[in-house]
């Protein structure tokens, strides 16, 4: 009979809220946590190990806003209209392996077409390997709103409440609405609201109802404010857009840090080659984003994978650089994508911690991203339910690209 049990040791361990910088070794049986040793004891007996020397032992990483179906590289409202399901399921297959090999173990999709990620979902969970998807299908938007090629057009109460519903009929993880326009879809104004308090008020009363959170785009100040008095989950974007530019309202921030509403932090990472006006625009949202780290709203790093070619599907390590760089602490922004991303995913009891209870998701690191947060790259392995999914030459390759 195979053992199915597997011991795992390191040099130190971040557990998902704290550093812990001495030899570590996790007893993993059946891809879930039981043993979490700090005291330099053997494994027990019969049980596999695997001694990985001078590297970091992490949870795997929560990217909690991606777009699985969307090619970085092309223009997502022709891809959205004009591909089939098999191409687009082909793409999603590559996007997810993409990230896992990167490290991230969890995806939370946020809009995707015809309720695609939730058939990825179900291929992974009966056997396939690939990380943990979780899906809230078409995003909830107006007439020819923002994404509205994703299929999710309603409008009005009673179209909003059926809109709701019918996910949780498909089974959605979670509902997502673009409360205001977005910037990649021609038409819209992400400056400007997509609905009302009360048309907001009647999604999160639905939606709580069948246990399902919501989370709302917001750029528009007003958007924001109006999200979190209906009482959304989590904003993604979060930038505070107004008539007269970018200006956040401390009000708003506060009434998040109360209620415990995630802010899901997209900002691009700026980059050589961008023209001055977007670096100009990336800058104050970035400054936002500390004012309401700084004023204990839990913000989360995402990505918004998927959406343009500054944001493969891998490209979490990467932008959590930056985040750590702007807006947090090196351990904040590593709890920020493990132990406060999966709470976000409604997930904090079974990922981001390693911890006994939690599934075995490992990302192992060489050197120490506690100290230098660019470690959090250097790929050596990663474990998605106890079962290694990269090669370690191919991982650290990867994970330095
Ligand atoms: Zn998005």
């Amino acid at each position: 009979m195979r053992d199915s049990r597997l011991a795992v040791r390191g040099a130190r361990l971040f557990d998902g809220e704290t550093a812990h910088p001495r030899p570590v070794m996790v007893l993993i049986e059946d891809g879930r946590i039981v043993d979490v040793d700090l005291t330099g004891a053997p494994p027990p007996e019969g049980v596999a190990l695997a001694d990985l020397g001078a590297v970091t032992l992490m949870p795997g990483l929560v990217d909690a806003h991606t777009h699985l179906a969307f090619d970085p590289n092309g223009n997502t409202e022709h891809q959205m209209l004009h591909d089939d399901d098999a191409t687009v399921m082909t793409r999603m297959r590559e996007h997810a392996a993409q990230a896992l090999h990167a490290g991230i173990t969890t995806l939370r999709d946020l809009g995707d077409r015809g309720y695609l990620s939730l058939r990825l979902r179900e291929e992974y969970a009966t056997g396939e390997p690939g990380p943990q998807i979780l899906a809230a299908g078409p995003p909830i938007t107006g007439n020819r709103g923002h994404c509205w090629y994703l299929g999710g057009e309603a409008e009005g109460a009673e179209e909003l409440v059926a809109a709701v519903t019918s996910r949780a009929e498909h089974g959605t993880d979670l509902v997502k609405i673009m409360a205001t326009g977005g910037m990649s879809t021609k038409g819209t104004n992400p400056g400007g609201s997509q609905y009302g308090l009360a048309d907001l008020r009647a999604v999160t009363r639905t939606a709580h109802g069948l246990g399902l959170p919501v989370t709302a785009h917001a750029h528009a100040a007003a958007g924001i404010t109006d999200a979190v008095a209906a009482g959304v989950d989590g904003i993604e974007h979060c930038t505070f857009m107004t008539r007269s530019g970018v200006r956040l309202d401390p009000r708003t921030v506060d009434a998040m840090a109360a209620a415990g509403t995630f802010v899901g932090c997209t900002v691009v990472k700026p980059r050589e080659g961008m023209p001055p006006e977007v670096l100009e625009t990336i800058e104050p949202y970035w400054e936002n984003q500390a004012y309401m780290q700084r004023h204990g709203v839990r913000v989360v790093c995402c990505t918004d994978a998927g959406i343009n070619p500054h944001k493969p599907h891998d490209v979490l390590p990467g932008d959590l650089v930056y985040f750590a760089a702007q807006v947090a602490t090196n351990v904040e922004a590593l709890a920020s994508v493990t132990s406060l991303a999966a709470e976000s995913c409604g997930l904090g009891h079974r990922k981001g911690r390693v911890a006994p209870g939690y599934d075995a998701d490992l990302l192992v690191v060489d050197g120490d991203p506690v100290h230098h947060i660019d470690d959090v790259r250097r790929v050596r392995a990663v474990y998605r339910a106890g079962r290694p999914v990269a090669r370690d030459s191919e991982a650290s390759s990867r994970g330095r690209g």
